[in-house]
């Protein structure tokens, strides 16, 4: 460990990652030392002569681990973001270890004692109501983890832990071969009639770093759908593009194939629940959550279902009169979809990408846009610097400043997509914020907009303008977090509770106050027209009905797949999914699910699993949270700053419903989220 960066907590300002001394050799002995040393520190809580207290066992775990946590930070960000061949080999090492590691823990006796006498006293015990609640979590966790089972079982529970973590570690590393393997290579520039200049620029750009100079690469992203096929105007490649999409990982052409990974990990995971008592993942995944359980979850999404197949319904027909009318006599295909549903969107909202794209240039949507709201709301300010070391040169950093001045922390933006980085848009922390370990936070929001060609502005789609703000709302949960512990720090709270301050955020993309703040032409300075601007909101309520559709259809076969039991008989996963779409009625060949299950990561790969529900029962609160401040004045320092103090600075120091209500002054409202998703109208 000498001259290891990970040794020590970093020099620079808020404990930043020091990228200018981490090299990939760093991580396996820090982590393995940081293992290392989290089991001494453990060992001694558990074998403590003094009988346990809450200082002297939960709180003195919330200090453990400094090491671990620091590499872990670091690494899991650089695995997603910027990975290589060599962190990926890491990873896959590391996986079974962790999970020993984490068992380990959770499942030493004489530390669990401990635990569990204070749990069963904690009346008597004078907590505050976050220290409460830290003992209650502390105690799930271990009980959850298999705590209570017999040493057989335990030991069972090891190995599934194990096997569990390298299968996911290994789904993830197909995924991003899987779409470098997928990507089209396309020889001639006029089967691209119809994608713009810039874009014909970046896949010839994209082909030729891939050694196929005067080609041209459509890269595939994470979902089924791949934007490029609203302009493609050739039919053909667009059914290309689809099926490249939504045929990988099925071991298409000798190609990758992760349904033996899906096999193996659902039945582990029903088996893991079983072994704890429950019948099926699902049951277990659900319960800490704030929907409780499967049936609640199943009430939600299927109760959504008839509005939205008659919205689907009416849109299929609007696209299909389109197609008509272009001649293609033919059924209305996935790969139609998108096509024709940009040209009934143009017709009926007379809007254009092309005519939209210019007023939407990355840098003005951060400053005036993203910034600009959190200013407005909450006080807060960003201001770049440039002296700390980033791990990829298109990494920027901010600092972050309260109202009063004093500086709340740092915030990374990483926005560009890379071969190196998953799909999708996320954020991470590398220092969590907690007043017990004196730490600020430091975050990190990631996504995956298109670069630009050399040398030309990066203008964006209005779904990643939304997107900016989405992680953005993860990002103020994590940097006005203001808690005692670690473990509860920002979004440390329920998975279906995790996506309401992101979704929140989401809708002042198109607040005309905000809106008309940042859209404004990179190349004449001009602001966005009335007229086109009030379009652009209008327009955002058209194709709901598929999005909706797509998503729910994909929350159905993870919610499908997780109530499974152990012993249910092996399925054939392309029969399982149309067999499911079937039963709740979803089974619309021209809007399949957001994903299916081989490059399903949500689910095989990230958190997510029986969790994928989360983004819809999240925007219940979102579409409800935002309807209450805008009666109560919209865009306002009282507005923002009450929901600071009931929600973001709160993390998981108390139950996550509770605080809504506080903030609210009651229940939320299911049909502000229709409306937000245009279901049902007035
Ligand atoms: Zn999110």
């Amino acid at each position: 460990m000498k001259n290891n960066p990970f040794s020590e907590p970093s020099s620079l300002p808020f404990e930043a990652p020091d990228f200018n001394r981490i090299n990939d050799d760093h991580f396996l002995p820090a982590y393995r030392e940081g293992m290392r040393i989290e089991m001494e520190e453990i060992e001694q809580i558990a074998t403590n002569p003094e009988p346990p207290t809450f200082e002297n066992t939960i709180l003195a775990m919330e200090r453990t681990g400094e090491l671990l946590t620091r590499v872990r930070r670091v690494f899991s960000n650089l695995t997603s973001a910027h990975t290589n061949d060599r962190l990926q080999k890491i990873q896959s090492e590391l996986a079974p270890e962790l999970a020993a590691h984490s068992d380990n823990i959770l499942l030493n006796n004489a530390l669990f004692d401990r635990v569990k006498t204070l749990y069963e006293n904690r009346e008597e015990a004078g907590l505050d109501p976050a220290s409460m609640k830290l003992l209650e979590d502390t105690h799930r966790n271990f009980v959850r983890a298999g705590a209570e089972l017999t040493d057989d079982q335990q030991l069972r529970m090891r190995q599934i832990n194990e096997r569990i973590s390298s299968l996911t570690t290994k789904f993830q590393e197909n995924l991003l071969a899987m779409n470098r393997e997928r990507a089209l290579v396309i020889d001639d520039e006029a089967l691209l009639d119809g994608m713009s200049p810039d874009r014909i620029a970046s896949a010839r750009e994209a082909a030729a770093a891939r050694g196929h100079e005067g080609k041209y690469l459509l890269s595939i992203t994470n979902t089924t759908r791949v934007p490029i096929l609203t302009s493609l105007n050739n039919r053909d490649v667009r059914r290309q593009v689809w099926e490249a999409s939504a045929y990988r990982g099925i071991g298409q052409d000798g190609g990758i194939d992760n349904q033996p990974i899906i096999h193996e990990l659902v039945r582990l995971r029903a088996e893991r629940a079983n072994l704890l008592g429950y019948p099926n993942f699902a049951a277990f995944a659900i319960e800490p959550q704030t929907a409780g359980s499967p049936d609640n979850v199943l009430n939600m999404l299927t109760g959504l279902i008839p509005d939205l197949l008659a919205n689907t319904a009416a849109e299929s027909a609007l696209i299909t009169a389109m197609m008509r009318r272009d001649g293609v006599q033919d059924d209305l295909k996935p790969w139609d979809w998108e096509y024709y549903g940009e040209k009934v969107r143009k017709e009926q909202y007379d809007i254009d990408e092309a005519e939209v794209r210019p007023y939407f240039e990355l840098n003005r949507v951060l400053e005036d846009g993203v910034f600009y709201t959190m200013n407005r709301l909450y006080g807060i300010r960003f201001e770049e610097r440039h002296d700390l070391p980033v791990y990829q040169p298109d990494v920027r950093v901010f600092n972050v400043y309260d109202h009063d001045g004093s500086q709340l922390g740092l915030f990374y933006a990483d926005y560009f997509s890379r071969d190196s980085k998953r799909g999708g848009a996320w954020m991470n922390s590398f220092v969590l914020q907690s007043h017990l370990l004196e730490q600020k936070p430091v975050i990190v929001n990631v996504l995956n907009i298109p670069p630009p060609a050399e040398g030309e502005p990066a203008l964006i789609s209005f779904d990643n303008v939304t997107t900016l703000f989405h992680e953005m709302g993860h990002g103020v949960h994590g940097l006005l977090s203001d808690v005692n512990y670690p473990s509860q720090a920002g979004t440390s709270v329920p998975r279906d509770f995790v996506e309401f301050p992101s979704t929140f955020e989401e809708d002042w993309a198109i607040h005309p106050e905000v809106l008309r703040n940042y859209a404004i032409h990179h190349e004449t300075g001009e602001q966005i027209p009335q007229q086109l601007l009030d379009r652009v909101i209008a327009a955002r309520g058209f194709n709901q009905g598929f999005d909706t559709q797509e998503y729910l259809a994909a929350a159905l076969i993870d919610m499908e797949w997780h109530l499974r039991g152990p012993d249910a008989d092996p399925v054939d996963i392309e029969t399982f999914e149309m067999q499911v779409l079937e039963k709740y009625g979803l089974d619309n060949p021209a809007i399949p699910p957001r994903y299916k299950s081989p490059y399903f990561s949500h689910i095989f790969s990230g958190g997510y699993s029986a969790n994928y529900y989360a983004y819809i029962w999240s925007e219940i609160l979102a579409a409800d949270a935002f309807s209450f401040m805008r009666e109560q004045g919209g865009l306002t320092r009282e507005n923002g700053d009450r929901y600071r103090r009931y929600i973001l600075s709160r993390g998981g120091t108390r139950d996550a419903m509770e605080l809504y209500r506080e903030f609210r002054g009651g229940d939320p409202d299911v049909t502000h989220l229709l409306r937000r998703r245009g279901l049902v109208t007035g």
